[in-house]
């Protein structure tokens, strides 16, 4: 068994090599600063040949019989579960998460990979009532094609498998390209356990690289049939842009500015607890992390003690010691955007410092800022870092008034009245909701749907029903 860990080469039609350019870029601990590998920086001849190679295998992985797809996602899962402990170190050192968000990320990938291989094997459409008398209507869903696929770093492994993993076990061939800051847990792993499993060369292709060398030839391949980008809205936007005339397929799972509110007759102590998981899970650096905490003023200088004291117990540090609970940032650019684009700027327009806002290299303090108003950019912005900026309010409609207006993945609200919460709840814009709760993440290895499309088919059933004029017999 080969290390799944080495350096990432690119993966096209079931081989490994260098990129066309010949050049690497290196790969580092994040915790450390040590160089731990290289991976190979793709331009637009390499992802050319990943997306000819994917589309020359796409029919013939398509017709397989759906048990054999589903037969070697289970293998794939199966040397991702043989090579866990390594892939939980190279998870944490490319990273820079503690071993828990490890686990979360690996094992998310592995369930993901067992749930889409049934999925694979379970009803593929409906008969559909028929519109006119004698006539059969099935509707079956069918891949796409080839499907581009861009992700990030913060959780490399897992971003990739949700699509991955649901786009192969429907017939779709895939390119991958991963965060450039995590290149191999999030696509050398991939590549070299694929080809392990014994998928048919050019069935899954990855080309690692820089974002625009690599990414953006991608990200407006006339050969794809969709692209699925993960990342920043600013990016997000270019894509559906390019791709606007094209008309194709594109998905795009982005960022923005979660809120976490709490009502005056919320369990303090619960919502302090759920917002260390809601703001400092990995640092704040998850699309679902809360931005914005969104307080009633009876209760705001009671929950702001109560993070506080939560946020300044927590131990910064070496995401290998276990008893750190945030390892580093994850780069110098995210801790200086934190520091110096969000904190500092909402610092000088009034906001008051209740803890933290120092660092030591990229190991960055929990940081509770107060007074925080709508015109601060630690109230509008993601933040990605571990910041819990609150803010008051004075009733429950001016809370609702405030969240909502924003780009937002994931809210919360805290009531003692279900409810409340529940009302409450409902009128926040945002994809999911949660009510004395935090971070759920709903539905997040269920992601079939976005990989296939449907396909109306009509059978004729009776050739006499056939109108006059179609036959030659008026
Ligand atoms: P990013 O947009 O900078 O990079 C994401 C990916 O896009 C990387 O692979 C990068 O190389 C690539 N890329 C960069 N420039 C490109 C270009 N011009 N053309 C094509 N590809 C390009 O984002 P990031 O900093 O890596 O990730 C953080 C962002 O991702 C945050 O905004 C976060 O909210 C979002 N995110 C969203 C989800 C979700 O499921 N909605 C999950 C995780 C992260």
């Amino acid at each position: 068994m080969t290390s799944l860990t080495q350096d990432a080469q690119l993966y096209i039609d079931g081989a490994f090599g260098p990129a066309a350019s010949g050049r690497t870029g290196p790969v580092h601990n994040k915790a450390t600063g040590e160089e731990i590998g290289t991976y190979a920086l793709g331009g637009q001849a390499d992802v050319d040949r990943a997306v000819a190679a994917a589309r020359a295998a796409q029919a013939g992985w398509a017709v397989l019989a759906a048990p054999e797809r589903a037969a070697m996602l289970l293998k794939f899962a199966a040397v991702l579960q043989d090579n866990y402990e390594d892939l939980l170190a190279q998870s944490m050192r490319e990273t820079g998460g503690v071993r828990d968000k490890a686990e979360d990320e690996v094992g998310t990938s592995i369930r993901q990979l067992a749930i889409s291989a049934v999925q694979a094997t379970e009803n593929a459409g409906d008969i559909l009532p028929p519109y006119k008398q004698g006539k059969l209507s099935l509707s079956r869903a069918v891949p796409l094609g080839v499907i581009g696929l861009i992700t990030p770093w913060n959780y490399p492994m897992n971003l990739a498998m949700r699509a991955v993993a649901p786009a192969l076990a429907f017939g779709n061939t895939v390119v991958l390209k991963p965060g450039e800051l995590t290149p191999i847990i999030g696509g050398g792993v991939l590549a070299r356990a694929a080809a392990e499993a014994g998928f048919p060369p050019g069935v899954f292709n990855v080309v690692t690289g820089d974002g625009e060398e690599a990414g953006w030839p991608l990200a407006t391949h006339p050969g794809l049939d969709m692209m699925d980008f993960t990342g920043s809205r600013e990016i997000g936007v270019r894509i559906a842009e390019a791709n606007a005339s094209s008309l194709r397929r594109i998905q795009l799972e982005l960022g923005g500015s979660n809120a976490f509110v709490v009502l005056e007759d919320a369990d303090i102590e619960l919502a302090a607890s759920c917002a260390m998981v809601a703001s400092l899970e990995f640092g704040g650096q998850t699309c679902i992390s809360a931005s914005r905490h969104i307080v009633l003023r009876d209760v705001a200088d009671a929950y702001v003690d109560a993070i506080t004291k939560r946020a300044e117990a927590l131990v910064v540090g070496d995401p290998f010691d276990n008893r750190t609970d945030l390892g580093p940032l994850i780069s110098e650019r995210q801790r200086d955007r934190v520091h110096e684009g969000i904190v500092g700027p909402s610092l000088a327009m009034g906001a008051r410092l209740v803890t933290g806002a120092t660092y030591d290299g990229l190991f960055y303090r929990p940081t509770v800022l107060a007074d925080v108003t709508p015109d601060m950019p630690a109230f509008a912005e993601e933040i990605f870092g571990p910041v819990l900026p609150v803010t008051v309010v004075d009733s429950e409609r001016e809370a609702v008034e405030l969240v909502n207006g924003y780009p937002m993945l994931m809210n919360s609200v805290f009531s003692a009245d279900l409810m409340r919460g529940m009302r409450v709840a409902e009128q926040l814009h945002a994809g999911e909701v949660h009510v004395n709760d935090a971070h759920a993440r709903h539905g997040a290895e269920n992601q079939m749907a976005g990989f296939t499309k449907r396909q109306w088919i009509g059978l004729q059933r009776t050739p006499l029903l056939l109108p006059a004029w179609a036959t030659g017999t008026r």
